[in-house]
């Protein structure tokens, strides 16, 4: 079953390949944004604009949103988790979503003070980018106490902060300052160094979880847009493209959080491809060996209540089994069967003379005898304290007593006891009866086999009565 899972391990040259394959894949698809930021910087006009308050607004509006909601399913995660990573993912959010909602609040601004308008982009993506990083340096620290998740004050705290950036870059707009190109750049370049240090420290602490590489990417289209927006103007292509790039960073990182989410509610618990396959296998191999222990002690629990714990025979049920199976057998028109009922002579009186251990050493060694004196396929079950069936296929009434007789004079010449230092002699009177003349039932032959062994009794016991 296991090997349903993993088949033929390829050599370790073909993997390394692969692995290094799956790198450059991933690095090359976390450049792409640069590869369009080249092309518009190398062909296109950098005076060509598209200057669309209303799309401008109603982008920033879905950004927005998209950002609260993205801000809320990390909060829950964080809840459930407690991952201080998730902690800052959320105070990201957070802060990109207040300060950047200005942005989009002040389009119609950009006639009248351009910087009030532009400064909440770079403020929001500086915040955020000084966030994630933070998040990052706390990538597997130990979880947070539920009560410093819930505690409210360390939210509002944090939510002060970023109102109050809001207000810092409106009295930065409203200043000379505001003019100076260095403001902007040197908040777009900051956010664009946070970026880049985040994903060095990535590559340098080697972090390859599944969502961590979600993260990786996302934080490279950070540093590109900064980088886009550097290179562009309000309203031209680049300035376009340099929103589009961090709208698909922001993507993926939503989708790194809702994976989280529907998963294990943490960032650091999602496990690879790899690392899923494995686990599988390992856990098909011991749902399958539980499989297999589960059969061995079915069989012994089937065996157990199937038989007589002192004597090691069948007992009633599994007996009455077994001649029901004989019973369908010979009405599809199979040869007859015969049954014997024994019971020991004056075995009261043995358990008397000798105790009740030798009475057990006894009917131990009887059932023994028995064995022996029968074919591998008869069946001898032990239906009552001393009392027995012994079930003969494809044996009519006449050999049926002849194999009674072998038993009884088996019991009588035998000698029991010996175990336990003693030598008792002992006898057994048996009834025979057959299927179909001796009734066509279970009942039916059972009785007449009881009677005949009642017969016997009476007779003087130690006899074999057939008729
Ligand atoms: P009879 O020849 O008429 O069959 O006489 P009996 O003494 O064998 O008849 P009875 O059925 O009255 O006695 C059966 C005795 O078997 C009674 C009981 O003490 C004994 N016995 C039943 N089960 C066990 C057992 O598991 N171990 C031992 N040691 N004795 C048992
Ligand atoms: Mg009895
Ligand atoms: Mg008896």
């Amino acid at each position: 079953m296991t090997a349903s899972v993993v088949v033929d391990e390829p050599s370790a040259a073909v993997q390394w390949v692969t692995r290094v394959y799956v790198g450059l894949l991933i690095g090359g698809f976390a450049l792409m944004p640069a590869y369009l930021i080249a092309y518009l910087y190398v062909f296109q006009s950098p005076a060509l604009t598209f200057e669309n308050h209303a799309f401008h607004e109603l982008a920033i509006t879905a950004a927005t949103l998209e950002g609260l909601f993205v801000a809320y399913v990390s909060w829950r995660c964080y809840q459930s988790s407690g991952e201080p990573l998730l902690r800052w993912l959320t105070l990201s959010f957070l802060a990109f979503v207040l300060i950047y909602a200005l942005h989009g609040a002040f389009t119609g601004m950009a006639h009248h003070n351009i910087w009030l308008f532009l400064l909440y982009g770079p403020a929001s993506r500086l915040a955020m980018a000084a966030l994630l990083l933070v998040a990052l340096l706390a990538w597997h620290q130990p979880p947070d106490p539920t009560t410093v998740r819930r505690a409210p004050s360390r939210w509002l705290g944090w939510i002060g902060l970023f109102v109050l950036i809001d207000a810092a870059v409106a009295v930065i707009a409203y200043s000379p300052v505001a003019s100076n190109i260095a403001v902007r750049v040197t908040m777009e370049g900051g956010a664009l160094v946070l970026s880049s240090v985040n994903v060095a420290v990535m590559l340098a602490r080697r972090i390859r979880s599944p969502l961590m590489k979600i993260f990786g990417i996302s934080v490279t289209s950070f540093a590109l847009s900064s980088l886009a927006f550097i290179l562009a103007r309000p309203w031209n292509h680049m300035w376009w493209l340099a929103h589009a790039i961090f709208a698909a960073g922001f993507f993926l990182l939503s989708y790194g959080v809702v994976q989280a989410f529907r998963t294990t509610r943490s960032f650091s618990t999602i496990y690879s491809q790899e690392e899923l396959m494995a686990r599988l296998a390992e856990a098909m191999a011991r749902t399958e060996s539980a499989l297999q222990e589960l059969k061995r002690t079915n069989l012994k629990l089937e065996h157990l209540a199937a038989t007589d714990p002192l004597t090691g025979a069948a007992n009633r049920r599994q007996f009455i089994e077994m001649v029901d199976a004989e019973i369908t057998r010979a009405r599809r028109g199979g040869a007859p069967f015969s049954l014997l009922a024994l019971d020991l002579d004056h075995f009261k009186a043995i358990n008397d003379s000798y105790g009740h251990q030798v009475g057990d050493e006894i009917l131990r060694g009887f059932v023994k005898k028995c064995l022996d004196a029968i074919r591998p396929y008869d069946g001898v079950a032990r239906v009552g304290g001393e009392e027995f069936m012994v079930l003969l296929p494809q044996v009519a009434l006449g050999v049926a007593q002849s194999i009674g007789e072998r038993i009884r004079e088996a019991i009588a010449n035998g000698v029991f006891g010996g175990q336990l230092g003693e030598s008792v002699p002992l006898t057994v009177s048996i009834g025979v009866s057959q299927f179909g003349p001796d009734g066509d039932t279970i009942d039916a032959i059972l009785r007449t086999a009881d009677e005949r062994l009642y017969r016997a009794k009476h007779l003087g016991r130690n006899r074999v009565i057939a008729t």
